[in-house]
This record gives structure tokens, C-alpha cells and sequence, in this order.
């Protein structure tokens, strides 16, 4: 693009960003649900604003929090005719300290400070009880021991029989059950708890659509929790949280196991030296674009936003870097969840999305994905439907789909039209609210035969698009069997 372009588009009279070009964002959002954002009205002015998918963090709350998140949730985007999905993100198997004397206390640089098994005591400032791992045989002279996401840092000096000696390297206050982290040490925990048993329990009897896994190590772990997802006859897709250095080594066939990724920053960054975290987050989004597998890239986006009313230069070139590497969706943590402006938040990182996917490189994303590994007939479909968009000069592209891969694969391919994803299934169409590029469009199940005029007829209604318009439209055979899309048609909406 020459120079004059640009200022163009910086200087034209009309609003570059009006409502249609965000509705039509590409990049979707989640936000994590908290006290700031869980009342109705809220969440109805959240949904307003972008969100497309909802965290539940289960690493806070009771189970009673939760089902009256869920339940507002539900009811809010059925009102407001919005296909919203719930993520149901398990605490996994994360170190914390026990509780604190008052709460919290201060240490102080180059005070000296053990740590502890939890034993029922509280911890101050001489001494860090630490619960779930064994800090004696965790850690060795030398280690770095960080609290609250490396906030605090200790330095572990002598290993005795009952206590580790260490030094505080960088002081502040510590706080009950705060998180602790020995990046030096090779702590093996399965990826799933019993809490995390019980929880997933409560998210398949609740109907969520997504189950993420924190702390993956390998694939086993990602399976695991597929075999009890499968036994209960539960459609729920998996999404692995990369943050142990264990899922970087088994990056692949986590991927291969997975139905989705997050980049969960926050742990992450306290895994790898922080400087490596941005390349490794692009390395992660080309995985799973590779594989076109959803990938969410989480915590810190919009951290300043918790109290102040914009976003810091750096978060939104953050944001809109995460958006031109590929990632299907960009979080809010406790931006939404315990924030002082979670609207004005969703608000601003839809707008940086938007303005991001202007300058896409969807030419790049053609080549990069035109090899990639999977030589299936749906997958060829899916290539096939981009392709004859582009050739046919179409306005839209449009998949029938039963379980949602049909309009995941044509996401894959990073199309430049708008891309509906058509369904008689309510499941499925909350599902592709996570997908990149994919409006999610109810119909009622029909036999298949008429399905596609079914389809074009509700996207061109939706889209007040004129007759005659082009689209190209994938669906399965008549008698269908989910994951069987095998139907390619260029076809033009006549049904005005
Ligand atoms: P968490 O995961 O917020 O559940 O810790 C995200 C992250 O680690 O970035
Ligand atoms: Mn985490």
C-alpha cells in the first residue's frame, strides 16, 4: 500500500469504522464473566458491544456463581437473538500458597523467608506455606521461585530436610492463595484435578460449549478428558491452554488432539524468558492455523483498562498484532471480570480488530494454508468453495453444516467474503461464535434437499442482499451424516 492510501484512510470524511464494518469483524472476542459484568444488563451491553464468547473461570466461584452467570447468559442472548457461546475454563492444577495472616503482608527485598509444606498453617512474612507440590524436592540452591504472575520473586539459597531457605529478590505484598511458580523446576502435575472432575461435571450437565484445559503437558492429558467428555454424550470442544514449557515440547500432537488453543500468556510468561513470548505466540497461531483449529490469545490485553478508560498505545498494538498473525479470537480477562469499564473494553477491542483485518494479508493466508496437511474431501471442499468465491466473484460464502467443521475448515482458508455458517442446531451455531470469520445463522432442520435454498434464502433476508447476488454454498449429501460435506454450489439469491 503507498503512503497515499494510507492517509486516505486516515483522513476520509467518513467514519472509517461504521457499524457494518463491525459487524462484520472477523476476530471474535471472549470475556471472562465477574461481578463487573455478570448482571443482565451488562452482559446485554456486552453482547452489544462484540462479545461472542463467554469464560467462565472456574478457578473462582461456587457452582451456584456460575449457573446464575450461565442461566443470565443464556436467556440475554436468546432475547437478544445473539449466538453466544460459554467457555468453561477448568483451574486446573495451579501452585498456590495457603492463606495469609490478615490477608496479605508485605516482604521486603533481601529479607529471608521459608517455604513450606501446607500444613493448616497460615503463612506471613517469615515463612510461604505452599500447597498442592513439595517445594524441598521441587526446588534446588539457585532456583527462582515467582508469586502473583512474577509480581514477587524469591531466590531459593539453601534446601533443608523440612523447609527451603530463600531470599526475597523483589518484594511486595503477598496474598492468600496467590499463585507460585518454580520456572526452574520440572513440576509434572496432570493437567486435571478432582476439582476439575467435579467441575466438568457440572459444565456437561450445563450444556457448555467449551471445555478449557489449563496446564496441558501432552496429548494423554487432552484425551483423558475427551474419553470422559465422550461417555457422557457430551458435544463439548476442547480447548488446551498452552502455559507449561511440557506443551511446547508436545506441541503437535496436542494440536492433533485438541479442537482449539489459547495462548494463556499469564502462565506462559512465567514459564518461558518473557521476551520469547511474543514469537512463541505467533508460532502457536500458525499451528493451529495450520491445522484449522480456533486459537484464542489470553490475559493482559487490555490490562491498563481495569481501572483507567483507555487502552495504553502498547495494548492496542498488542491486540491488533494478535489479529494480523491469525489469532480466531483475543480475551479479556479480568478487564471484564472484576474491571471498572468491561463495556468500553469490549467496545475498544472491537474497533482495534476491525481496523487490524483491513491491512490482513489474506493473499499470505492462501499460500500458507494451501499446503497444509489434511487431504480430506471436506477439507478440499473448503478450499474448493474459496477458490470458486474468488473466481466467481461471489458476495458471500455459506456452509451447512450439522456440527460446525465445515465452516471451521472454510475459516481456515481466511476468506475476504463475509462467511455464514447455517444451522438447525443450536449447539453448533453457539459453537461457531468462536470461529474466525463465521456468522453463526439458524434455520429450522429441513430435509437436506432443500436445504441450500433454505441457507441462501436466510442469509440474503439477514443481509437485505439484492436478488441475483452470488454465493458460494457447501453443504452434505442429502442423506447426511455430520462431517460428510461433499456438496460445492455456485448458486444466486432470488428470493426477494
Ligand atoms: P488463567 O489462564 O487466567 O486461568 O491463569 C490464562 C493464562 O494463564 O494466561
Ligand atoms: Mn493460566
Amino acid at each position: 500500500m503507498g503512503f497515499e492510501n494510507v492517509l486516505a484512510t486516515l483522513w476520509t470524511s467518513k467514519a472509517p469504522l461504521d457499524d457494518k464494518a463491525l459487524a462484520h469483524r472477523h476476530t471474535k472476542v471472549v470475556a471472562t464473566v465477574g461481578p463487573s459484568c455478570r448482571d443482565p444488563e451488562k452482559l446485554r451491553s456486552l453482547i452489544k458491544a462484540g462479545v461472542n464468547v463467554f469464560r467462565l473461570n472456574f478457578s473462582h466461584g461456587s457452582h451456584e456463581e456460575h449457573l446464575a452467570n450461565l442461566n443470565n447468559i443464556r436467556t440475554v442472548s436468546a432475547e437478544m437473538g445473539a449466538w453466544v457461546a460459554i467457555l468453561q475454563d477448568l483451574s486446573g492444577p495451579k501452585i498456590r500458597i495457603s492463606n495469609v495472616e490478615g490477608d496479605f503482608c508485605p516482604i521486603t527485598d533481601g529479607q529471608p523467608i521459608e517455604l513450606r509444606c501446607a500444613n493448616g498453617s497460615l503463612s506471613n512474612a517469615a515463612c510461604i506455606y505452599v500447597e498442592t507440590v513439595n517445594p524441598i524436592t521441587t526446588l534446588k540452591p539457585g532456583h527462582p521461585v515467582l508469586l502473583a504472575d512474577g509480581l514477587l520473586e524469591l531466590c531459593a539459597e539453601e534446601v533443608h530436610a523440612d523447609r527451603v531457605l530463600c531470599r526475597v529478590v523483589k518484594g511486595g505484598r503477598i496474598r492468600s492463595r496467590v499463585g507460585i511458580a518454580f520456572p526452574d523446576s520440572d513440576v509434572n502435575l496432570p493437567a486435571t484435578t478432582k476439582k476439575d472432575l467435579v467441575d466438568l461435571d457440572w459444565g456437561i450437565k450445563h450444556g457448555v460449549d467449551f471445555v478449557a484445559i489449563s496446564f496441558v503437558r501432552s496429548a494423554e492429558d487432552v484425551l483423558k478428558l475427551r474419553a470422559i467428555i465422550n461417555d457422557k454424550g457430551s458435544a463439548a470442544a476442547i480447548i488446551s491452554k498452552i502455559e507449561r514449557r511440557a506443551a511446547l515440547e508436545n506441541i503437535e500432537e496436542i494440536v492433533e488432539a485438541s479442537d482449539g488453543l489459547m495462548v494463556a500468556r499469564g502462565d506462559l510468561g512465567l514459564e518461558v524468558p518473557l521476551e520469547q513470548l511474543p514469537m512463541l505466540q505467533r508460532r502457536l497461531i500458525e499451528e493451529a492455523n495450520f491445522r484449522g483449529i480456533p486459537v484464542i490469545v489470553a490475559t493482559q490485553m487490555m490490562h491498563s483498562m481495569i481501572t483507567a478508560v483507555r487502552p495504553t498505545r502498547a495494548e492496542v498494538s498488542d491486540i491488533a498484532a494478535a489479529v494480523m498473525s491469525g489469532a480466531d479470537a483475543v480475551m479479556l480477562s479480568d478487564e471484564t471480570a472484576i474491571g471498572e469499564h468491561p463495556t468500553e473494553c469490549v467496545r475498544y477491542i472491537s474497533r482495534i480488530a476491525v481496523a487490524a483485518e483491513q491491512t490482513f494479508a489474506f493473499e499470505e493466508y492462501k499460500l500458507r494454508l494451501r499446503n497444509s496437511d489434511s487431504y480430506t474431501v471436506p477439507d478440499a471442499i473448503a478450499y474448493a468453495a474459496c477458490a470458486a468465491a474468488i473466481k466467481t466473484s461471489a458476495r458471500a460464502l455459506i456452509a451447512c453444516t450439522e456440527t460446525g467443521t465445515s465452516a471451521r475448515l472454510v475459516a481456515k482458508y481466511r476468506p475476504q467474503q463475509p462467511l455464514y455458517g447455517v444451522s438447525g442446531k443450536e449447539s453448533t451455531l453457539r459453537k461457531m461464535a468462536l470461529y474466525w470469520g463465521v456468522h453463526p445463522i439458524a434455520i429450522e432442520s429441513t430435509s437436506a434437499h432443500s436445504e441450500i435454498d433454505t441457507a441462501l434464502k436466510a442469509v440474503q433476508g439477514r443481509e437485505d442482499l439484492p436478488n441475483g447476488t452470488r454465493a458460494v454454498v457447501t453443504g452434505g449429501r442429502p442423506t447426511r451424516t455430520p462431517g460428510s460435506t461433499s456438496v460445492l454450489e455456485v448458486r444466486e439469491m432470488n428470493f426477494k
